[in-house]
């Protein structure tokens, strides 16, 4: 079996880049392999499908700003239904020291409608929320991603254009010949030879690329997510909340509420389980910003993967040291919101295009002192 090039990993990171790759005429030869027997069922099956494009970091806006504009504005074909859900993205200054306004107003993307809204308007805005606060603001045009729909589309156009995507293909090493990645071995003993390996396998991604020898580090960290029973006075059309003053988000999930402490604990991409004493820690928090459903019985808990490089910024580009070893990993907490500007950038530098900025800003290369310097 040989391969142009092996994508390791199916979930937004590999599927997008395949889309991409297909999208520009270059999906043959390309061979994805996905561990699980379906497609998406780790990070990208397991988020808060929020598009959030207000972020502090500059490139990473710029890249969920992109991501954004496709989720909107889809190619003819990719879907037959809106990928977005705009609720509405609403961010209420509470807790101890919310920070100004302004500060975060300097975080929003040119362009997006930030309303400012005084303690009335943010009641009335999303009325499950219920925490003393002096306003907030809300961005109208936010809200929820259809993710089933995103990673479909872009398996389906990675198809379409030549991809082959095999699932149940688990990847057990990499191997190299001359510090170059020559080929890829499964479980099944069967070996892929190939030119370029993509590494996009989210919280393990890391220790594939250490399989070839690679220097990246990437830091796998776990995030858990709960559910509450559904309640007839929740408003399933609500925005989204995610308090200033205090790391928490919720918003309407079926029918009941889908809540986040925003955790960050490092783990053992093997032992991603759920740690019980997070269902305290959302209690008391729920509590203090959504007292109507304190106690509003939990229905689902699960925890999953934000898997962040050094910087936090995204890894897209080769490797510094290994030839034919390329990353697209480290998508940290907003890999679905940008996984349309992710696999383009990395579509583009496959293809030899290294003309976009991004690609300075995520170069792999920038830890090993080789990375050519961005300026925002
Ligand atoms: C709780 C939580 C909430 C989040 N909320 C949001 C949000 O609201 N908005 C947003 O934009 N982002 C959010 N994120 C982030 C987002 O989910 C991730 O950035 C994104 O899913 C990363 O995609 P990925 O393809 O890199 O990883 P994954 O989706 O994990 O995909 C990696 C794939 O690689 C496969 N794989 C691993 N090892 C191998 C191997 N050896 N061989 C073959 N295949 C392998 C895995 O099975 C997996 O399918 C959230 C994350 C978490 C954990």
């Amino acid at each position: 079996m040989s391969a142009r090039i092996a994508i390791l990993g199916g979930g937004a990171a590999g599927l997008s880049t395949a889309y991409f790759l297909a999208a520009r005429g270059a999906g043959a030869g390309v061979v994805l392999l996905e561990r699980e027997p379906a497609l998406g069922t780790q990070s990208s099956g397991l988020n808060a499908a929020i598009l959030r494009t207000l972020m502090p970091d500059p490139w990473l806006r710029r890249a969920g700003v992109e991501g954004a504009r496709f989720l909107f504005d889809p190619p003819a074909g990719f879907t037959d239904q809106p990928l977005v859900d705009p609720v509405g993205l609403l961010l209420p200054a509470d807790g101890e020291a919310p920070p100004p306004l302004d500060e975060v107003r300097a975080q929003a993307p040119e362009g997006l409608e930030l309303r400012t809204l005084d303690a009335a308007g943010v009641r009335a805005a999303a009325p499950y929320y219920g925490a003393p606060t002096a306003g907030g603001l809300l961005a109208p045009t936010e809200g929820r991603i259809d993710i089933h729909e995103l990673v479909q589309g872009f398996a389906r156009g990675a198809r379409a254009g030549g991809v082959t995507i095999e699932t149940g293909a688990e990847v057990v090493d990499l191997r190299t010949r001359d510090g170059a990645v020559v080929a890829v071995r499964l479980a099944s003993g069967e070996e892929l030879a190939c030119d370029t390996v993509v590494v996009a396998a989210g919280g393990w991604a890391g220790r594939l690329g250490a399989r070839a020898g690679s220097r990246v580090a990437l830091r796998p960290t776990r995030r858990h997510l709960l559910t509450t029973a559904p309640d007839p006075t929740i408003d399933p059309r609500a925005p989204i909340v995610w308090t200033l003053g205090d790391a928490f988000y919720a918003r309407p999930e079926s029918g009941g509420l889908l809540l986040c402490a925003c955790d960050e604990v490092d783990v053992d991409p093997d032992r991603c389980g759920v740690d019980p004493a997070v269902r305290e820690d959302v209690a008391r928090k729920v509590a203090q910003h959504l007292p109507a459903y304190a106690g509003a019985p939990v229905v689902a808990t699960w925890a999953a993967m934000r898997t962040f490089s050094r910087d936090r910024r995204f890894l897209v580009g080769p490797d510094p040291d290994v030839a034919g070893l390329f990353w697209v990993a480290g998508l940290g907490g907003h890999g679905m919101v940008a996984s349309a500007s992710v696999g383009r950038l990395a579509a583009d530098l496959l293809g030899g295009d290294a003309s976009d900025p991004l690609a300075a800003a995520f170069d792999p290369g920038r830890f090993a002192g080789a990375g050519r310097a961005a300026t925002a």
